[in-house]
């Protein structure tokens, strides 16, 4: 075990899904929110990882993982609140959804960092950057941290980096297949979070249409646009339904016939000064 004097220092604190969901997990916070109080840090939980908890508190198939996730997510809206972690707008327009390497390729070089994770893969790749001021821990078995460093024996140096290089070129690859951009708002995400190439949140918006008959604001979602792929509702559901139902039902003085007149009819042929009709829509068909 290290001296902890990192978390004295201004470090931008970083923790992946799995550290959150290790089995230490509660040690951990019991470890290191005296330090998060103390000097007024705040752990950072990346959209991604944020996505992901999510996903798993979903699972239907793994319930433990389920339930552990839920707690997870509950636990950090508590610490949020207490500005303890940090999952919520800072990453609106500059970081959305970018993953760990692409986010402290670019934030290592202004600031220290500290990526907590118990996943060696990251780990390795994240230490591949050669950021200074870049430091990865995992957790241990009593909550408290450990470094992490890459082990760069001579006479493995050659495979280890190709190794990692390799591995860095497949995740990279792996990333590419996965994330996209929002032709909406321009927003990088997983792309299983996307309709269409449209991001959820961009598929609840929409614009604004009003009924034709009762001035009711619609909303017209990019949902219904872009994947229903929808014509605008000229009218609300209820002036919709009014519509639809019967006025009276009336016999073609042409054919014999009995046909109806919905209320939407009466209200066009009032709105252009007309009798209703006195003949089947048949019957109109062949006079014109
Ligand atoms: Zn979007
Ligand atoms: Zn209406
Ligand atoms: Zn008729």
């Amino acid at each position: 075990m290290i001296k902890d004097d990192f978390l004295e220092k201004e470090f931008s604190i970083y923790i992946d899904t799995c550290s959150l969901l290790s089995d230490y997990s509660e040690a951990f916070w019991n470890y290191i929110l005296p330090y998060l109080r103390k000097y007024g840090q705040t752990v950072i939980v990346i959209p991604a990882v944020l996505n992901e908890l999510i996903k798993h508190s979903e699972n239907a198939e793994n319930k433990e993982l389920a339930r552990k996730s839920q707690q997870v997510l509950c636990l950090l809206q508590s610490l949020e609140k207490e500005s303890l972690a940090c999952m919520g707008n800072w990453y609106d327009h500059t970081y959305a959804d970018q993953d760990f390497i692409t986010l402290f390729r670019s934030k290592s070089k202004k600031e220290s960092v500290l990526l907590i994770t118990q996943d060696k893969e990251l780990a390795a790749n994240v230490l591949a950057l050669k950021e200074p001021n870049l430091s990865v821990r995992r957790i241990l078995v009593d909550g408290s941290l450990s470094e992490i460093k890459l082990k760069e024996k001579a006479s493995f140096w050659f495979m280890l980096c190709n190794k990692i290089v390799n591995f860095l070129f497949l995740s990279a690859e792996d990333r590419l297949s996965k994330q996209g951009v929002c032709k909406l708002c321009k927003k990088r995400m997983d792309t299983r979070y996307m309709k269409k190439g449209i991001c959820a949140t961009c598929l609840k918006k929409g614009t604004i249409h009003r009924c034709k008959r009762c001035g009711k604001k619609m909303l017209y979602t990019h949902y219904l646009r872009y994947v229903e792929k929808a014509k605008p509702f000229i009218y609300c559901d209820s002036c919709y339904l009014f519509r639809k139902q019967i006025y009276e039902t009336r016999v073609c003085e042409s054919c014999g016939n009995r046909f109806e007149i919905t209320q939407g009819e009466v209200e066009f042929y009032k709105s252009k000064n007309w009798v209703l009709p006195k003949r089947c829509k048949n019957c109109r068909k062949q006079r014109k």
